[in-house]
Parts: structure tokens; sequence; C-alpha cells
């Protein structure tokens, strides 16, 4: 039989080899800016169409490249980084495979202008699908500036592949980000269809943060330094009650390059248990420095994953480390509540001795009816949170008067003997006629045929909003409330882009919004936001947002639902017979009556074989 095996040609190996070191526009920038820092550039400019589809562009004024580097730089393994193995393993530079410039210019269209100090013309390089078409001198500043036009146009699969702009363009600022983060003392512009984005000055470590982090952030950070012979760390974490419901905000670093580890973030993580809400996480910025013989960068072509040699003392410093950090400034929980009580407590509380607190019951007391709940006929206020104001409530509806909040927040007397006895036998014919009980404005109690239904109030009430404006989007625009007095919001770049990128959705449902810089102002809302729960609104939809994949006609679903989940935070609560009926009327008739937009229960039965149990 004849030979079969032949050694792939070059322009074929590029791109086979692109497929692993570029995915998306995102990738060219890292390699790119990466380089420029590579070449010792003190300002880097990135300038990006359509996401990266149309155009991307990086100018750096480093030290530039020879007539012949230009055109040896888009050979594969061509690298000035590394010479020999050893240097493998003692790596100061980003880039040292040597590969990022032949995929990129394997996959797409790229013009490289580059010219060194002393000489007096630069060169240009023109190549498209590994192919050189031209190649000559040409005037230009000194550094380099590469120009990467219609990615992927000869690999259709990954240009189809590639997500809307918006999310391609979150990408690129993540990647941007993590290389921002790294060096403070490199000034950095990057510019997304004409608008500045990001232009940050050469600054301190701490100043880069807050300019990425946006205005008023620098109060949240909480600096770390540890210097031991296996590692010295440098950086800021987040104190804890500013964790966020996403990762967005966690960085690490070693030796000047990002990396992911799950090791390491449980160790910040441990040492942030019992400050954080669950389901929260801690922002961190923390950037280690190693010995690079104690590390392998080679593990993962696109080298976010590093291989550490000590990781398990590594581990034990990182966590004593953040845990004295937090101690250190004041952000411990103990130290806390010391200020907040003193803090919190009316002035006569203050004032007094504290008496040790004891539990009284009224055991008939009836929450649920109008005319026996209050346990003093001198009806000077309702009792144990109950007011007639919320017992009088309908469905969301009327506003509650101030006169009817004070009565909410004061505290009542017991009753004495006398009144419970007149409680409970007004009690007991209420049980007679009525079906359902919401207990503590949390739990629907309601008998069923075969036992109790158990209700969850909120999660009911997110599901029957959820509904009724899903079904009012899909018929008519949302009616949109305008604000008196316009809201404000300082958000991220990264929030400004999603926010920007789902303007359209957003205004459909009710949402009138415009920029200034980073602040989000909110003109208008959808009605059925009452005002103490728009702020809520707007962070769980920028929290939501942030959830990359959320593609178009997946976020109508998540700003219905964050509309949703907010008006059931702080919704009146209901508990007259009526509305509670009218409640449970209305989630009968939902879609989904037994789960909550976000998926969570909202009803369970409890046969009267398991109450018996109890007995
Ligand atoms: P690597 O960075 O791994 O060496 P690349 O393909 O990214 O591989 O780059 C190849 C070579 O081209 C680099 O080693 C460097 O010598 C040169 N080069 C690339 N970008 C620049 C730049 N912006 N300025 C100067 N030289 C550059
Ligand atoms: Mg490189």
């Amino acid at each position: 039989m004849s030979d079969v095996i032949r050694l792939l040609p070059d322009h074929i190996a590029n791109q086979i080899a692109a497929g692993e070191v570029i995915q998306r526009p995102a990738s060219v920038i890292k390699e790119l800016v990466e380089n420029a820092i590579d070449a010792g550039a003190t300002k880097i400019d990135v300038v990006v169409k359509d996401a990266g589809k149309t155009l991307i562009q990086i100018i750096d004024n480093g030290k530039g490249m020879s007539n012949f580097d230009a055109r040896m730089c888009f050979e594969r393994h061509a690298t000035s980084k590394v010479a020999k193995a050893e240097d493998l393993f003692a790596l100061t530079t980003k880039g040292f495979r040597g590969e990022a410039l032949a995929s990129i210019a394997a996959i797409a269209h790229v013009t490289l202008k580059t010219k060194q100090a002393p000489d007096e013309v630069g060169t240009l390089v023109q190549i498209e699908g590994s192919k050189v078409v031209a190649h000559e001198a040409t005037v230009c500043s000194n550094g380099t500036s590469f120009e990467v036009k219609n990615l992927f146009y000869n690999v259709p699969a990954r240009r189809n592949f590639l997500k809307s702009d918006n999310v391609e363009f979150g990408h690129i600022v993540d990647e941007f980000e993590r290389v921002v983060l790294t060096h403070p003392e490199i000034s950095f512009t990057l510019n997304h269809n004409n608008s500045v984005v990001y232009n940050l000055p050469a600054v301190v470590l701490k100043k880069r943060i807050v300019d990425i982090l946006g205005k008023g952030s620098d109060e949240k950070l909480v600096p770390i330094e540890e210097t031991t012979d296996i590692v010295s760390l440098i950086g800021y974490v987040g104190k804890p009650e500013y964790a966020k419901k996403t990762r967005g905000e966690q960085f690490l670093f070693v030796n000047n390059r990002f990396f992911k580890d799950t090791y390491f973030n449980h160790a910040i993580t441990r040492a942030f248990e019992d400050l954080i809400a669950p389901k929260t996480f801690p922002s961190y910025f923390l950037y280690f420095t190693v010995d690079p013989q104690k590390i392998d960068v080679n593990v993962h072509p696109t080298k976010t994953e590093i291989k550490f040699e000590e990781d398990r003392l590594i581990y034990a410093i990182l966590l004593s480390a953040v845990k004295q950090a937090l101690g250190k400034y004041n952000v411990a929980p103990t130290l806390d509540f010391e200020r907040e009580t003193s803090f919190d407590l009316p002035y006569e509380m203050n004032q007094a001795t504290p008496v040790e607190p004891t539990i009284k019951v009224n055991p008939s007391y009836n929450p649920f009816s109008s005319s026996s709940s209050a346990p003093s006929s001198s009806n000077k206020s309702s009792s144990y949170g109950f007011t007639t104001a919320i017992k009088n409530e309908g469905f969301g509806s009327k506003e509650l008067n101030k006169a009817d909040w004070e009565n909410f927040y004061k505290i009542d007397e017991i009753p004495d003997t006398k009144t419970v006895e007149e409680n409970k036998i007004e009690f007991e014919e209420e049980v007679q006629e009525s079906k359902s009980y919401l207990i503590k404005g949390s739990l629907i109690i309601s008998n069923s045929k075969s036992g109790l239904l158990l209700i969850h109030y909120r999660r009911a009430y997110e599901r029957i909003v959820y509904d009724q404006f899903m079904q009012q989007f899909i018929s008519t625009p949302i009616v949109s409330q305008p604000l008196l007095f316009p809201m404000e919001k300082e958000v991220t770049v990264q929030q400004k882009n999603r926010w920007l990128g789902n303007q359209a959705m957003l205004n459909r449902l009710g949402f009138q919004t415009s920029f200034q810089e980073n602040t989000l102002v909110i003109e208008a809302v959808p009605s059925i936001l009452s005002e103490e729960n728009i702020m809520n609104c707007i962070d769980l939809i920028l929290e939501d947002m942030a959830f990359k994949e959320i593609e178009k006609g997946d976020i109508a679903h998540v700003i219905i639902q964050a509309i949703a989940s907010a008006s059931s935070k702080k919704n009146n609560i209901v508990s007259t017979k009526e509305s509670i009926e009218h409640l449970i009327d209305n989630l009968f008739a939902c879609s989904d009556h037994s789960f909550s937009p976000k998926g969570k229960r909202i009803l369970q039965t409890l046969t009267l074989d398991e109450l018996m149990t109890k007995f």
C-alpha cells in the first residue's frame, strides 16, 4: 500500500491552531494587547467596530519591529521571547508560544504598521488568510499598530457561532479589564463604534481598580499586603456588605497574569464565611508574585489556568491574609454589630437598662379577623404588627397613610386576660366561616380536601405579577409612569453596555432611561413599580443581565422576572379574607401556579396523615 501520511500545509495548520487560541474577537484583543505590553508600550489604544466583528485595531508606542521581524512575526512558532527550553520556566513576558499572530493572520485580514525609534521609515505588512499581499516601507509613528478586519471570514462555522454584538463586546470588556488591572502604569483607551468606553490614564493600582469599578468605589475596598518566602501578595478585597450576586468582580493575578483558580477562590470565600449572605460573592483583586520557576503557565492554550507547585501553602496564606485584612479594617462581624446597635436604637431605649426579653403569647389571637384582632378594645392601634391599614388593604392597591405606618411600628401592650377571653370567642366564630389564613405576612394556610394547603405568599405574588405583566407585554407596550424626580444610579461600563444593548426591550417594558457618562438616569418606570421598589428592580435587572449568555429572546423574561420580584418584596401585605381568597384565585389562574418564575416552589400540601404524626 502507498504511504498516506502528509504534513499539513502551514496555512491549514495555522487555521487549526487558531481554533485553540482565537475563539472570539475578545481573544484577538487579549493577544494583541499582551504583545504591546511585552513590547514595553506605555500607551495602548484599542479601537473596535461591531464588537470586533468588523474591525479590531491596537495601537501601541512600544519598541516596534524591524522590517524583517515585521514579516517573521506571522510565522508559526515565531517568537522573540523564548530561545531555549529553560526559558519556559522563567517567563517574564505574557506571550511565549509564538502562535497568536500566525493564528490571527490565518483567519482574518491583517494590516501591520511598525517602526523602531532609530529608523527613518517603518514597515507595512498586509496578510489575508496567511497570504502576504503587501510588504513595503511606510511612513508611521514609533511603535506598532495592528488592524484586524473581517475576523473568521474564511471559517464560517466560527463566524456563525459568534454571539450578539452585545455579548461579544461584553467578552471584550472582560479581557480588557483583566489586562488593564494588571498594568495601572500603562495608559489605555477603549473605543467602540466611535465612542469612548474607557479612557484610563497611568495611575497607581487602587486608582485603576476604582476607575474600573466606578465612582465612589474606593471606600468599598480593604487593602491586603502579605510577604512570605513562598508568595507575596498585594491587592484589595471588597468589604462584605458589597458582596455581589454574581462573580463579576473576582480577579486573581500571578506575576502580572490573570488566572482563574477555584481552589484559591475557595480560600477567599472561606475567609468571608458568615460575613456575607448566602449566594453572594465577595469582590477581590489579588496580585501574587511567585518565583516563575514554581508555576507552570503552559497548561492551557488561553493561559487562564496555572499550576502552582506550592498551592496548598498559598491557600493557607491567602485564607489568613484575607481574614486578617477584614479584621484589621473593622469589618469583622462583632465590631460591626457594636456600631450598628448604638446607631439603630431609639434614644430612650439607649438610655434604659436592658431587660432580658421574655416571650408572651396570646394563644387566641387571630390576625386575620378585622373585628376580633385588636387585642384591647380601646382600639388605639392594632396588635402584633398588623394594622387596620394593612388589614384593609386590597390586593396591591391603596397607599398607606403616615398614621398607619406609625401604628405599624408601635409596640403594643400585651392584652390582659379579659381581652384574651373576648378574642377567643370571636376567633372560634371566625374559624367556621374562613377557609384561608395568612401567617406573619408570609404563608397562606388553606383548607384542602386532603389536609392543608400551604402557599408561599411572596412567591405567589411574584408569579401573579409575572404572568399578568407577561400577558400585557405580549399584547401591548407596557404603561410607563414618568418619575417626578428622575432617579440616578452609578453603573460600570459593563452594566452600561448591557443596558444599552437591551434598551429597546427595556423601553417596551416601560423603562425610560438615559445616560450621563456612567450614570443611569431613570426617567420613567412601568407603573406597577412603586417608588421604593424601583432601585431594587434596577439592581435585579443589572445583576441578571450580567449572565452573558442571556440571548435576546430571554431578556424580556429576565426583566419581567426582576419587576415581579422587586414588586413582591415590599408589596402591601393583604390580610382580609377577601383579598387572600382573591390572591389564591389569581394564583390558580396562572399558567404555572406551582413554581415561581425563578423556579421556586409556591405550593405545598400537608395531608391529614402527615399532620397527625405531629401528635
Ligand atoms: P509571542 O507573543 O508568543 O511571542 P506572537 O505571535 O504573539 O507570539 O508574536 C510574535 C512576535 O512578534 C513576538 O515575540 C514579538 O517579537 C513580535 N511582536 C508582536 N507584537 C508586537 C508589538 N506590538 N510590538 C513589537 N513586537 C511585537
Ligand atoms: Mg503574543
